[in-house]
């Protein structure tokens, strides 16, 4: 896969997750490190980061749905700050954080 190709692949993405980053209340940093890595681009070998990302997203031990930046989640980890606090400007018809209010969301 070329420069170009990985481009365009976190491009589609972003745009298919950024609205759903930001009606959820994640924050700009985080939505955009998670829109890097699209799927297509995950080849199934989770880095130091990664793990550490997805740990700072879970609440006693369960998945919230949220991924954190690697900052914001050295952060959590750290006990600097809770991961609710970090959501903002969520939108007002669903469900409190971390709920994920999927049947608003993805129509299911
Ligand atoms: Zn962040």
């Amino acid at each position: 896969m070329n420069k170009d190709e990985i481009k365009r692949l976190q491009e589609n993405w972003f745009r298919i997750n950024e609205p759903i980053g930001k009606m959820l209340g994640y924050p700009d940093c985080c939505i955009k490190a998670f829109c890097d890595q699209p799927p297509e681009l995950l080849n199934g070998s989770a880095t130091k980061d990664d793990i550490l990302r997805y740990r700072a997203g879970c609440i006693a031990g369960k998945f919230t749905g949220f991924i954190p930046c690697i900052r914001h989640a050295h952060q959590i980890l750290n006990g600097d700050i809770i991961i609710q606090s970090l959501i903002n400007n969520r939108r007002k018809d669903l469900p409190p954080f971390p709920s994920m209010g999927e049947g608003d969301i993805y129509g299911e």
